[in-house]
């Protein structure tokens, strides 16, 4: 069972801005992730909202991850090969905009961690002299069969032999690695004098992040995503790795979703709302561009604005209760243990309820799926009226509803989850001892990571 005690008990650690960093909390409570035998915990920046799991996992997880656990199976294959043959790609249409802004409709562009080089090959197809390396060998040697002759494999011990590069890109990495300084360092290293480096990544301080913390969060798990950057940190990384900040902005590519999430839709609403949340860097997605000290544009000073809530709130957190969750990884706990309910059962040792071996762990689950019909099933330890909060939101925007059903007492209720604004459930049941209050999920669509389900309970009554 997961014990919080094999983790260092550290208050705070450096943040890579220069101020430090304290443990975050989400609902009153720390949080930890646990995947791939890894445990790691949360920790968030008071001056730059900057988030990062710490410790981070070894180069050797991070290593079986990028190298076999990514891009493995047929329906992937498939989706891949369809995105190849396309007319065109939705991620490329939107980077060529930028690229073409900054460097130009011909520029020589490097996409590093380019997966199976989609984006590569439909921004040659734009014009660009495109080309693209990744730490998966699979997935190059896919690309490669797809007709793209311009994917390099290369290894965190072996970088790709690039230079001069009019443009470097990367899209969606830098949250995955390490040391995102010497990451931003080592792409610098391979610019032209003019050259920039055009970087995009999750905004960790997003909308989704500020209104219902990281939890619901469409783009939060470990030990995939190991930095959670703000715009202000994002800044604070190019400034550490030695580049002048030529623009800093919020997309606005996960806007329908986001639109979902923050703004529950009112007849007659515009984009006016995004937009202002855009342009507070609250979009889900952030965009910089910078160059070398020599590049000739002016640098930008971000005004900061007040950091993210969760940094603020940090006299809050209850180091008596931890959450902790899963990950991609935690697949193989789902297939042994979920058999309808599992048990929840208070752990006196720790203090909190927990749910044994499987994908619902203390107060929190998330379900995958549709052939598992996972439920929290709490057990009275004594007669009493228990109260139960749960709070139920979709992880993914653009996916469809879920059922929740909440049973107390053979009194079944069912609400369909429709989006990711969570919504809150109260409910009261007098329980005997040893009697179940079963709350579950039922799941019509053959997706995954679809639900996540808040649970407190508390005796109100004996
Ligand atoms: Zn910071």
């Amino acid at each position: 069972m997961f014990s919080p005690s094999v983790l260092p008990d550290i208050d705070r650690h450096p943040c890579l801005c220069g101020e430090s960093s304290h443990p975050y909390v989400d609902h009153g409570r720390r949080l930890f992730a646990r995947s791939g035998g890894y445990t790691a915990q949360l920790f968030c920046c008071t001056a730059c909202g900057h988030k990062n799991f710490t410790p981070p996992p070894p180069p050797t997880a991070l290593n079986e991850v990028y190298s076999t656990a990514y891009f493995n199976d047929d329906a992937e294959r498939t989706l891949y090969a369809q995105r190849y043959a396309a007319p065109s790609f939705d991620m490329a249409d939107d980077l060529a905009v930028p690229l073409a802004q900054h460097a130009g409709r011909a520029a020589r562009v490097h996409e590093f961690g380019c997966g199976t080089g989609l984006t590569v090959h439909h921004l040659r197809k734009r014009g660009f002299d495109a080309s693209g390396s990744d730490w998966s060998e699979e997935a190059i040697a896919f690309g490669r069969k797809m007709g793209n002759d311009h994917l390099i494999h290369e290894s965190p011990t072996r970088p790709a032999d690039i230079h001069d590069l009019d443009v470097a890109l990367s899209n969606h990495v830098i949250e995955h690695v390490n040391d995102p300084i010497q990451f931003m360092r080592d792409m610098a290293a391979k610019l032209s004098p003019g050259g920039v480096l055009l970087l995009r990544c999750p905004n960790g301080d997003g909308a989704i992040a500020r209104r219902m913390g990281m939890l619901f969060d469409p783009l939060f798990y470990y030990p995939h995503h190991i930095h959670y950057f703000s715009a202000y940190s994002l800044a604070a990384c190019a400034r550490a790795a030695g580049l002048k900040i030529i623009s800093i902005t919020a997309t606005s590519r996960f806007t329908p979703g986001l639109r979902e999430a923050v703004f529950p839709p009112v007849f007659g609403d515009d984009d006016d709302l995004l937009r202002a949340a855009s342009t507070a860097f609250e979009s889900e997605e952030l965009q910089l561009v910078a160059g070398l000290p020599s590049h000739p544009a002016v640098s930008v000073d971000l005004s900061l604005t007040s950091p993210a809530p969760s940094a603020r709130s940090l006299e809050t957190y209850d180091s008596h209760e931890s959450f902790h969750l899963g990950g991609p990884w935690s697949y193989d706990l789902l297939h042994e243990t979920l058999e309808g309910c599992c048990p929840m059962e208070w752990s006196a040792e720790h203090a909190y309820w927990y749910f044994g071996r499987c994908f619902i762990n203390d107060h929190w689950m998330a379900h995958y799926g549709t052939e598992y019909r996972p439920g929290l099933s709490f057990v009275a330890p004594s007669d009493g009226t228990y109260e139960f909060e749960i709070v139920s939101a979709l992880r993914h925007a653009w996916l469809p509803e879920v059922r929740l059903i909440i049973d107390a007492r053979r009194n079944e209720t069912r609400h369909w989850i429709e989006s990711p604004a969570p919504r809150t459930f109260i409910r009261r049941a007098s329980l005997a001892t040893g009697e179940r209050f079963t709350i579950a999920v039922e799941n019509p669509h053959p997706t995954e990571q679809k639900l996540v389900t808040l649970v407190r309970a508390r005796k109100i009554a004996g």
